[in-house]
């Protein structure tokens, strides 16, 4: 039976009407297919990408399954992030709008207890939260599971790459005699997670919605090998020689991302993160700016990338190859799209990556061609020929008889046409304007110590890089990550392993990074002053350069800069008012594109 209409489900008036307000006329085929078996009582896996419908698939089943007049828990939704559950239990809450007395709410780590066990007293029926978080609550016996109707594990393959498996194992035991449905929703479906379906539903049927066919055949596929040091310059001299303004960069730790946009903002590229710990407002930010081509690079973990929906990115690089074969299907899928030519470059280091992109290669059945990264005279080529394209451009569409006789006049004074159009050059930032290091050897020699990751684990060496156990750590001779573990991160996203976090350190309450930042965008936010800048377009300024020139000047992260409004003459710019001081002394005298900067705060 394919179902094709909403109607076709027999829903409740309550929720019809909300689908209606939604405006979801048709459901989606996950939907299509999980609502009839769900609302049968069936237990359920179900695979589908990212972006098909997942929260209402199981959303509208639960709500319909929900007792409005028993005032206890009766559906608990897991997923991997603070982010996630507030997500989805805004979606579960427009479904429910016309369905009276269900109420659902969401708990996660960072928020007082309070608020949440005087939620669940009050009379919710529907609780979506962290698993952490939630198995704190039944710890503490505020949170009881014994009229649990139904269960679900939404983003499954994330949460047990964040570590969550025995947090999961333990809600779904303490949970098995009560007579529920157990649901799992996963983008991938790594073993680990067919192992779960095994031991805790009950006869699940499996619904797999599997996207058109990858189109490997018009995605470039390349791999770098590079020094771990060096994989920021690598991202940068790649982005710089092939010119690409709207690519997503995947690193497998939020730390990672927050650096490296960092540290590709400080060489003037135009960069901002996406991670889980960020607030809806913020990703919407960053996600307007990224759709809008006002940010070049989009740096992002796998499960931020999640939420989003953009496709047809000109390149995917992965700054760290990420953790099992699908997850690089799903994140180069996301460029080569319709038709279009697409790039997936991987950076590299050391064996263990050449065997990740072999088991890849196996995966997708594709070769993914070793790469060299672009010399520094290359880029410069590069460079030199678009600026000259530009001039060519410029020279053909404006009237120079002023400025000629201008230069005229400098020949008189004995500086030649010749010597002053290379003063000028060499003054205009356009050409030159990302930092791209000399002379590195940014490939790993063959007498470095780094390159034979010689089998310090033994027996572990072999293991399948989907399982492997100490991916994502600082094995490679006890560098490079294990600054992460040193600094006491909880950011690292741990692959399947047993490692689960120590309670108390679970991924939700890591990193508030978020929070602090201001949604600069909005010139009425109180925190953030607007400042003038008195050139323009005229003189052919571009968002990039002036997050270029505040970032790199005042060394504020490029991601505080807000809303950037250049007009012909002068420029507008929002940034938080804490940077407003460090900004103007440090871009007064200074140059953007050549031209001598005035900065003020505006009127
Ligand atoms: P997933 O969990 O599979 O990534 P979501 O449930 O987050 O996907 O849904 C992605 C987006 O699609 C959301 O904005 C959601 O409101 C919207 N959506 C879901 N189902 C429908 C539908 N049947 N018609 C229109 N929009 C829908
Ligand atoms: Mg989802």
């Amino acid at each position: 039976m394919s179902i094709t209409t909403f109607a076709e489900l027999s829903l409740s008036e309550g929720i019809n009407k909300a689908l209606e307000e939604m405006g979801f006329t048709t459901p989606s085929p996950i939907q299509a297919q999980a609502i009839p078996v769900l609302l049968e009582g069936r237990d359920v896996v179900g695979q589908a990408q990212t972006g098909t419908g997942k929260t209402a698939a199981f959303g509208i089943p639960l709500i319909e399954i929900i007792d409005p007049e028993m005032k206890k828990v009766q559906g608990i939704i897991l997923c991997p992030t603070r982010e996630l559950a507030e997500q989805v239990m805004g979606e579960i809450k427009k479904l429910s709008k016309y369905t009276k007395d269900v109420r659902v709410v969401a708990i996660y780590g960072g928020q007082s207890y309070d608020r949440q066990i005087k939620a669940i007293r009050d009379g919710v029926q529907i609780v979506v939260g962290t698993p952490g978080r939630v198995i704190d609550h039944i710890d503490r016996g505020t949170l009881k599971l014994e009229n649990i109707k139904m269960l679900v594990l939404d983003e499954a393959d994330e949460m047990l790459n964040m570590g969550f498996r025995d947090d999961i194992e333990t809600i779904l035991s303490e949970t098995a005699e009560a007579d529920r449905q157990t649901v799992l929703f996963s983008a991938t479906m790594p073993k680990p997670i067919q192992d779960i379906a095994r031991k805790f539903q009950k006869d699940p049927v499996v619904i797999k919605v599997t996207r058109e066919e990858l189109t490997i055949s018009t995605i470039t596929q390349k791999y770098f090998e590079v020094r771990d040091e060096y994989r920021t310059e690598a991202i940068t001299r790649l982005i710089t020689a092939n010119a690409f303004a709207n690519v997503i960069v995947f690193c497998n730790t939020k730390m990672k991302v927050d650096n490296l946009v960092d540290e590709l903002n400080a060489k003037g590229v135009l960069a901002e993160g996406l991670h889980g710990d960020m607030q809806q407002a913020q990703r919407n930010n960053v996600m307007g700016k990224f759709k809008e081509k006002r940010v070049q690079v989009l740096v992002a973990t796998d499960v931020a990338a999640r939420g989003i929906d953009v496709d047809n990115l000109e390149a995917v690089i992965n700054f760290d190859l990420p953790m099992d074969e699908e997850s690089y299907v799903h994140r180069i899928g996301r460029t080569g799209r319709a038709g279009k030519l697409g790039s997936a470059f991987n950076l590299v280091t050391g064996r263990k990556d050449q065997r990740k992109i072999q088991d890849i290669e196996r995966f997708t059945k594709a070769t993914i061609e070793k790469g060299t990264i672009p010399t520094l005279s290359e880029i410069k080529d590069i460079r030199r020929k678009k600026f000259q394209g530009y001039m060519q451009e410029y020279v053909a569409t404006n009237n120079l008889d002023e400025a000629i006789a201008s230069v005229m006049e400098f020949g008189e004074n004995g500086i030649s046409a010749e010597t002053l159009a290379a003063a000028l050059l060499n003054m205009h930032q356009a050409w030159k304007h990302v930092d791209v290091s000399d002379n590195i050897e940014l490939r790993q020699g063959s007498g470095d110590r780094r390159e034979g990751g010689r089998s310090e684990r033994g027996g572990e060496r072999e293991s399948r890089f989907g399982r492997d156990r100490d991916s994502g750590r600082g094995d490679r001779n006890g560098r490079s990550s294990d600054r992460f573990e040193r600094s006491g991160s909880r950011e690292r996203t741990s692959s399947f392993s047993n490692d689960r976090p120590e309670r108390g350190d679970r991924p939700e309450r890591g990193g508030d990074r978020g929070d602090r930042r201001a949604p600069s965008d909005r010139p009425t936010d109180p925190n953030t002053v607007r400042l003038f800048i008195n050139l323009g377009r005229e003189q052919n300024v571009r968002p990039g350069d002036i997050v270029g020139a505040i970032a790199g000047e005042a060394r504020i992260p490029g991601r505080d800069i807000g809303q950037i409004d250049i007009y012909d003459k002068f420029t507008f710019v929002n940034v938080p008012n804490e940077h407003v001081d460090p900004i103007i002394r440090s871009m007064k005298n200074n140059t953007i594109k050549g031209h001598k900067v005035n900065i003020e705060v505006a009127k």
